[in-house]
């Protein structure tokens, strides 16, 4: 029987000349973003101005983490204490978080089998709760209906912030992922796109939004070193008026990411061969369900989930130990305990009760699995054939 070696945690190395970059930087001693000498761009300004230029937006800033762009732009927007945010029930923990902290009240929306927000459960609840604004978290690279959602929004009007951890580098119909709603947050921690351990950016078309963004990031009073940002004019008040909740980037993540944003595009196509390659394995296996990827949907396969509709636990356990003896890491969104990165949504006991049976049968069900770019084609193809083998043990158990 093959069983596989391979790391499920192990990325890329950081591309040599961001490593030189970073070293340079650090013998330089400047590694604060506004620590520069007349006349000089810092690292995280050349980097904000490439992420907007390649997102083809305004503005960028860019944070400590993703999470902490979700705050920010929360809080950039002009959420009010209490005031609710529907969000998706299928997302991670600091999605919800950053709506905590952010003073806001988290209403949770279902999820489908395709595993994306059940729209009629939104404009229910836009309807029910007269929310201004909707959190949607692209959760694993999967992408709803976007002109469904935007339809929906318009009628009720909301506005939409998006969480795209899992789909920089994603479209919608051409349309690039992150440029749907008033802002978007993205995420460098470790294991997103791009990465530099811990990070993340704020993008928006607002300049407003994004003045309040930058002085609550902790600019003190260097906003004007803001390139990716609005003119100093837009700052008159909102300089005055707004906090300091320092979460910046400094230079030696800017410098990791810069390379790292070159070669996005290669990685996406990369990601999506070995997502086909261990979907072809699993195509057409009776009982297990790939969700379907509309056209519209150019998503980025860093990730790859699967429904077992009806699985019982003791099986759901089998498949899991099975495949994990072969050196195969699934993770399951129907365990009792949420382990690791899992959640489900009933461990967030501080948002309160809420009911989703929908999304309760969906995540019990649900299996999901980390691509790592280190891992070739075969791999992908034996990983698969790995959980194919596994499944049907855990069928006959
Ligand atoms: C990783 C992630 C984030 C942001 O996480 P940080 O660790 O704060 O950068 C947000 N949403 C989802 C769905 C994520 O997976």
């Amino acid at each position: 029987m093959e069983n596989f070696e391979k790391s499920f945690t192990q990325q890329e190395p950081v591309p040599e000349i961001g490593i030189e970059r970073a070293i340079e930087i650090m013998r330089g001693g400047r590694l604060h973003r506004y620590n520069v000498n007349q006349g000089e761009t810092s690292e995280v300004v050349t980097l904000e101005n490439q992420f907007a230029n390649y997102l083809g937006v305004d503005y960028c800033l860019a944070c400590a983490s993703g999470g902490y762009a979700m705050v920010t732009a929360l809080r950039a927007f002009g959420l009010q204490a209490g005031e609710s945010v529907l969000t998706n029930a299928l997302t991670l923990s600091p999605v919800p978080g950053a709506i905590h902290a952010a003073g806001g009240k988290t209403i949770l929306v279902e999820t489908t089998d395709q595993l994306v927000l059940d729209l009629d459960d939104l404009e229910r609840k836009l309807g029910d709760t007269s929310s201004r604004l909707v959190l949607i978290s692209h959760m694993r690279g999967h992408i709803v209906d976007m002109d469904a959602l935007l339809a929906i929004l318009d009628r009720h009007g909301a506005s939409l912030i998006e969480d795209c951890a899992h789909t920089m580098g994603a479209a919608w119909a051409g349309r690039s992922s992150g440029t749907f709603g008033v802002a978007a947050c993205f995420s460098t921690q470790t294991y997103k796109h791009i990465n530099s351990g811990e990070g993340g950016f704020l993008t928006t078309n607002d300049s407003g939004l994004m003045a309040r963004a930058v002085i609550l990031s902790g600019s003190y009073m260097f906003y004007d070193q803001h390139t990716a940002g609005p003119a100093p004019h837009v700052y008159t008040d909102i300089r005055l008026d707004t906090p300091n909740c320092s979460g910046r980037m400094d230079n030696l993540r800017a410098a990791i990411l810069l390379p790292q944003l070159s070669c996005l595009g290669d990685r996406v196509s990369r990601w999506n061969e070995r997502y086909h390659a261990v979907a072809s394995e699993l195509d057409g296996v009776d009982g297990l369900k790939m969700p379907l990827r509309p056209p519209e949907e150019q998503f980025v396969g860093s990730s790859i989930q699967f429904l077992v509709p009806g699985i019982s636990t003791s099986q759901a356990n089998v498949l899991l130990v099975t495949c994990k003896k072969r050196g195969v890491e699934l993770k399951w969104f129907g365990a009792a305990e949420p382990r690791g990165y899992t959640s489900h949504y009933s461990s967030w006991r501080y948002l309160g009760t809420q009911t989703l049976p929908q999304t309760d049968q969906v995540l019990h069900s649900l299996f999901d699995m980390r691509i790592p770019l280190t891992f070739s084609i075969d791999d992908c193809h034996l990983v698969g054939r790995i959980i194919r083998e596994s499944f049907n043990v855990s069928l006959s158990s």
